[in-house]
């Protein structure tokens, strides 16, 4: 296969000062793009500067930029450095992120704030106004940034999780309203080695560099990926794909509660489970089987 690039076009990746944001940033400068790097910079941390170095070092394109993700101002601006540098914006990888973890009974507003703030609305922030340009070009690809602590539920990580579980939806959302303009939106639910997990993944055995990541997330990103509104697990080398599944279920026009007890295994049994594509498949299936029912003539006792 001819080697996936991505010359002329402009990617911003936020949060990529260190950890997994810095290898996408690296990888797709490598391949050709020019990046803007953004990350905070606190105090005398130049995180997100020492990147651009190493990318221009190699010869390739990086623009900084400082802006919080966690506002719209801050969001606005991001994409304005892009603009600025470099006239357009290509691509989008959500990647800032922050954990406040605590069980949910010791949860205070405050720890939640800042987490939705980071994760959630900075999603919102940085990705509007480059998806307004992007509708306007009818071409853009976005990535999101999930994760396994909301999708499959992780201790401790209330804020976290449901911030990041949120984000599936958003990629669903915005994978249906992108698509007639070209627009191409998906997630990545990452496993790696960072400043944020190592306290957490010290069980872990294996290589978990989080360079192992930056292919899938490139993929996602480039003119030539073949998926829409789709959630890839990656990590230590290893990519597959999450989605939500409906089990094929048990149906019955005079469904009581006792009927649902005692059909919960059926309700539950995963055998010949479907995927929907969207919410007209879900009433697709629904109404066949309620059809179904109605001509097998239900109600069934429990
Ligand atoms: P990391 O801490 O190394 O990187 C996150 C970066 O985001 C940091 O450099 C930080 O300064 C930056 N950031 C934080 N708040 C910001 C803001 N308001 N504006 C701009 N930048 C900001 O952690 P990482 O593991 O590389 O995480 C990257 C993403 O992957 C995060 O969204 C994280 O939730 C997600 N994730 C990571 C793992 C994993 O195993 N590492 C698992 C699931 C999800």
């Amino acid at each position: 296969m001819a080697e996936l690039r991505f010359d002329d076009q402009v990617a911003v990746v936020t949060g990529a000062g260190g950890g997994l944001g810095r290898e996408y940033a690296l990888l797709l400068a490598r391949r050709g793009a020019a990046v803007v790097v953004n990350d905070i910079s606190a105090g005398a941390d130049d995180a997100a500067a020492n990147v651009v170095e190493e990318i221009r070092a190699f010869g390739g394109r990086a623009a900084v930029d400082t802006h919080s993700v966690a506002t719209p101002e801050g969001g606005a601006a991001i994409i304005d450095t892009a603009v600025d540098a470099y006239g357009r914006v290509d691509i989008v990888i959500n990647n800032a992120g922050i954990v406040r973890d605590k069980s949910f009974h010791n949860l205070t507003p405050d720890l939640l704030d800042v987490v939705l703030d980071v994760h959630l609305r900075g999603a919102f922030y940085v990705t509007q106004p480059a998806w307004r340009l992007m509708r306007e070009q009818r071409y853009g690809r976005v990535v999101f940034t999930s994760s396994s602590s909301g999708i499959l539920g992780n201790f401790g990580q209330s804020n976290y999780g449901a911030a990041k579980m949120a984000l599936v939806g958003l990629t669903r959302v915005l994978a249906a309203e992108g698509e007639r303009y070209g627009l191409r939106v998906n997630a990545i639910a990452p496993s790696a080695l960072t400043g944020m997990t190592e306290a957490n993944l010290t069980d872990f055995v294996g290589d978990l560099a989080p360079h192992y990541v930056a292919p899938v997330v490139a993929w996602l990103a480039h003119r030539d990926v073949s998926v829409n509104g789709e959630v890839f697990t990656s990590g230590a080398g290893r990519v597959a794909r999450f989605f939500i599944g409906m089990t094929t279920g048990y149906t019955n026009p005079g469904l009581t509660i006792e009927h649902v007890a005692a059909h919960i295994d059926e309700i539950r049994d995963e055998t010949g489970y479907t995927v929907p594509a969207g919410p007209a498949d879900e009433f697709a299936a629904i109404s066949a089987a309620a059809r179904q029912a109605a001509a097998t003539q239900d109600p069934r006792p429990a």
